[in-house]
């Protein structure tokens, strides 16, 4: 097996500083799981920021580079500046929005660019360093766009391979972008280019054409003398993780007591963080719809969201916060009683173990993005559900409705359609909600991390090597 070197913006690492002592505890996230196995047999590399260590003291920033030294981790440090400019300003504060078709979001200025540039420079120059004849790169996502075209300048003969893990919007928006043909460049510096849907794959195409006059011949692209593959490889969890988490006693004792202390009630959950993208006031909105329309579920509803606090130095979600504290203290001041609330509204993040406890008791789950890439809490519920009962009401604009055909499906931008679904929903027979899930869950199995790991790499390490892909 070639030696593996992953590159992305956060190493799968957290820091933990206690008083005297520093911890590196490693991230338990779909990717770090899924990439963990391939990682450690190639004796392979991992290169990325381990996150904000400039308050450490010497000694312990020593004892942090040798914990990660043990895990074949490289650390690339940004200063506060770079943070804010190259991963909160141009990744976050253009990027994302843009690929999530929020045009109205993307500052007029573009004035984060250059250094989004340097650091995608200094990203390639330190992969460049560590590289060896012979290894595979792979490099993650949109903070890094740029970084495969760096390292084709650098390494001409070097095999390497983008994912993309957030949409890839329709040429009509991606044209938008100022820096709309340098982006589209450091992409093709790829072997091989992955997304995880179909239409991402399309759409991409059609920027290539559209901005380069770059014709793609059903998966191959000709660009400074080399083919370049583009694929849909949609990606999945750790099935089997989930799966047994929803089945530990304890777990389960936590599903019996969330489950009496609703008695009488039926339990609607969203978990997401709280991202302008992840449709959550139109959610509450779908949820107060039902609840005017249809008396009879007053009371007997109880719609519990996560909501994990994210990005919070970008001042879009402080607002986007507001209004969803807003909308949920009107819901509830409206059909509360001095019982309950509809609405339970959590603003924290979960471990698994507690979220396999939220899948499991939960009768219906509302993922409703208006614009999602793939959505892996979708299939985090399905996996959580051994008992094969729970419904799953799925927006179309989530990357993971593309697989998970069984799911309720809904158009989040039609609160009163939304609301239909979540009815349908709650009254679903018993039998109709087996065979979904049990559909949905074979999916899950299926199509794991693992399989998707596999399957890029797979495809990656499997074309020709440079000197024949060469024309
Ligand atoms: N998650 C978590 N704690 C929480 C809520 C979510 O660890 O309290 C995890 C969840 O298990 C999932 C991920 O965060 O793996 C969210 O991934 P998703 O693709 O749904 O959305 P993203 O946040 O990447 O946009």
């Amino acid at each position: 097996m070639p030696r593996l070197l992953l590159v992305s913006n956060r190493l799968p690492v957290t820091v933990k500083v206690e008083k005297d002592s520093v911890a590196v505890v490693l991230s338990s996230g779909g990717l770090a799981t899924g990439l963990r196995r391939p990682h450690e047999r190639s004796g392979g590399l991992w290169i990325g920021w381990p996150g904000d260590v400039s308050r450490l003291s010497e000694t312990q920033r020593t004892q942090v580079e040798a914990r990660l030294a043990e895990e074949r981790c490289v650390p690339i440090h940004l200063s506060p500046s770079e943070v804010s400019r190259y991963y909160e300003g141009y990744s976050n504060r253009v990027l994302w929005p843009l690929c999530h078709y929020m045009l109205e979001r993307v500052p007029r200025q573009d004035r984060d660019w250059e250094v989004y540039r340097k650091v995608n420079e200094r990203f390639a120059d330190l992969v460049a360093r560590h590289y060896q004849p012979g290894d595979t790169i792979w490099v993650h996502d949109y903070q890094l766009m740029l970084v495969p075209g760096l390292l084709r300048q650098r390494l001409p003969e070097a095999r390497i391979g983008y994912f993309h893990h957030i949409p890839f919007p329709s040429s009509e928006i991606f044209r938008t972008l100022p820096r709309r043909e340098a982006l589209l460049k450091g992409l093709l510096g790829a072997d091989l280019i992955g997304f995880h849907t179909v239409s991402y794959v399309r759409h991409f195409s059609g920027s290539l054409l559209r901005q380069l006059g770059l014709d793609t011949d059903v998966d191959r692209i000709m660009w400074e003398g080399r083919q370049v593959r583009v694929g849909a490889f949609p990606m999945g969890i750790d099935t089997e993780a989930f799966e047994s988490l929803a089945k530990e006693p304890s777990v389960l004792e936590e599903v019996a007591s969330l489950r009496r202390s609703a008695e009488g009630q039926r339990i609607l959950l969203g978990i997401d963080r709280l991202d302008y993208t992840k449709g959550i006031p139109r959610r509450l909105l779908a949820v107060q719809r039902l609840l005017e329309r249809e008396p009879a579920w007053r009371g007997r509803l109880r719609f519990i969201q996560v909501a994990v606090p994210s990005r919070t130095q970008v001042s879009e979600y402080a607002t986007y916060r507001e209004q969803v504290n807003e909308l949920v203290g009107r819901i509830n001041g409206q059909y509360g009683t001095t019982q309950n609330v509809p609405v339970h509204y959590l603003y924290r993040s979960f471990n698994e173990k507690q979220l396999a406890g939220l899948y499991r008791a939960a009768d219906v789950m509302l993922v409703t993005p208006v614009r999602d890439g793939m959505n892996l809490v979708a299939k985090e519920f399905c996996a959580a559900r051994p008992d094969d009962d729970g419904v799953l009401v799925l927006s179309e604009f989530a990357g993971a409705a593309d697989e998970l055909h069984r799911a309720v499906s809904v158009n989040p931008y039609d609160v009163e359609k939304a609301a239909d679904a979540i009815e349908e929903a709650l009254e679903m027979g018993e039998p109709e909600r087996r065979e979904r899930m049990r559909a949905l869950r074979a999916q899950v199995k299926a199509h794991d991390v693992h399989w998707w790991v596999s399957s890029f790499l797979g495809r990656l390490q499997g074309l020709p090597s440079v000197s024949v892909r060469k024309f």
